[in-house]
């Protein structure tokens, strides 16, 4: 037997030793997610044992080097491990944005000292990130944030206002953009690390159409932020002014993310799903609808072979850089697809908002929900803009 065949079979055999059943089941909303962070809990005993048993083993971080919290494993481990993992539909341990954004960052520009501290804290779960990137009117034109950090020597003084900060206001700390050069757009942007309990710092949720609030406002008013937090921790990522790499490089993991690439065919087959469905519901589905479940079961089967290979050549350097633009563009729209059919299968009783049958309007509010795909990390028509001139080679306007 192979080494990865090993590792495969013994990955088998711990997951069904350690993953409850409970945590077996597709997540169902928000409170199924554990993000961790200092005024974290754990919706239920399963959830805790699971996130403890991953923990243990570095499976919070998987990939990351044992050093900072993860097992270590390379590429091809990686990949039988989430294949096994989506064999069995586990859930994610542990989410964040420290896992899937600030911590490939940090990875790339980070000091030791900062991998060190950050890294460990974010695989523990011990820490909770948001982002702060968009302002009002710097969304889309992200270099035109106004958001201004003014040098006292050993600290700056931020003041400004970010907005749809994911989660501002259950988070523990923020990586911020804040331009630190007035005169130079590009090369005048810091990329900081700081705790959102710090004085001047205040959030507003803001309300969503599915009813959720899962995003803020965020106020900076003279803020203070030390330009180290100790030795070899220096609380701005990579050199100061040249934040915008940084926060580039962080954009394709993001992208990356939401894409949902490489979660394997999960999100395909929905059309014997929704079939079984209306056939527990007495309803026939109509024809031209049956059409489009089958369309859309082979586009997203198609979407999970392009996200296989796209990680496979993540993993050898040889994914084109602009990538996670398109499998970000095809994979958000895949998904509003996704959830269109499942509203069209349900009929007008999808649309119910209230009853305990559907806990709440579930399925509606998700559906909403999806609306956010192509807007959130960059909407889609900008990810159309960065596959025609980077990916395609069309001539610009
Ligand atoms: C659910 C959700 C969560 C989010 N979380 C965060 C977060 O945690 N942190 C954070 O910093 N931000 C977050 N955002 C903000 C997100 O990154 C921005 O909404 C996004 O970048 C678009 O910016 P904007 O809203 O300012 O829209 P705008 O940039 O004002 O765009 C408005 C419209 O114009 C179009 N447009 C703009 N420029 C072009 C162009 N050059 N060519 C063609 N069309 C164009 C856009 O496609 C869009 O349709 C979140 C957004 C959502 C929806």
């Amino acid at each position: 037997m192979s080494d990865l065949e090993t590792f495969r079979t013994e990955t088998r055999a711990w997951l069904e030793a350690n993953c409850p059943p409970e945590m077996r089941e597709p997540v169902r909303d928000e409170e199924d997610v554990y993000w961790g962070g200092r005024n974290a809990s754990f919706k239920s005993d399963a959830q805790k044992a699971w996130f403890e048993a991953c923990l243990a083993k570095g499976y919070t971080v998987p990939a990351w080097p044992k050093d900072y919290g993860g097992a270590g494993l390379n590429p091809a481990e990686a990949k039988v491990l989430r294949q096994e993992m989506s064999r069995i539909n586990a859930r994610p341990p542990l989410s964040s944005f420290g896992i899937w954004m600030l911590g490939p960052a940090l990875l790339h520009f980070g000091t030791e000292g900062q991998k060190q501290r950050f890294l460990n804290e974010i695989a523990r779960g011990e820490i909770r990130w948001c982002q702060g990137y968009s302002e009002p009117g710097s969304g889309s034109d992200l270099v035109s944030l106004q958001t201004y950090g003014e040098d006292k020597g050993d600290h700056w003084v931020v003041n400004g206002q970010k907005v749809w900060t994911s989660y501002a206001d259950k988070c523990d700390w923020i990586f911020c953009l804040v331009r630190t050069d007035k005169t130079n757009k590009y090369q005048g942007i810091t990329f900081m690390l700081f705790d959102m309990a710090s004085e001047g710092v205040s959030t507003k949720p803001i309300k969503l159409i599915s009813g959720n609030s899962p995003f803020c406002e965020t106020f900076m008013e003279d803020v203070s932020v030390p330009k180290s937090y100790g030795e070899d921790v220096p609380a701005y990522v990579g050199e100061i002014n040249r934040g915008w790499d940084v926060a580039k490089y962080l954009l394709g993991h993001e992208r990356e993310m939401i894409s949902g690439a490489g979660g394997g065919d999960r999100t395909a087959a929905i059309g014997a799903a929704m079939k079984r469905h209306a056939a527990k519901a007495g309803d026939e589905i109509d024809p031209v609808l049956r059409a489009e479940l089958a369309m859309f079961d082979v586009d997203a089967l198609a979407y999970a072979a392009m996200g296989e290979k796209f990680l496979d050549e993540i993993k050898v350097g040889k994914a084109h850089p602009a990538q996670p633009n398109m499998m970000k563009y095809v994979g958000t729209e895949l998904n509003k697809r996704r959830h269109e059919l499942m509203m069209a299968t349900g009929g007008s009783r999808a649309l119910e908002w209230e009853s305990d049958e559907t806990d709440g309007g579930k399925p509606s509010r998700n559906w909403l929900r999806t609306k956010a795909n192509s807007i959130e990390g960059g909407t889609s028509e900008v990810m159309l803009n960065v596959i025609s001139k980077r990916i395609l080679d069309l001539p610009g306007s």
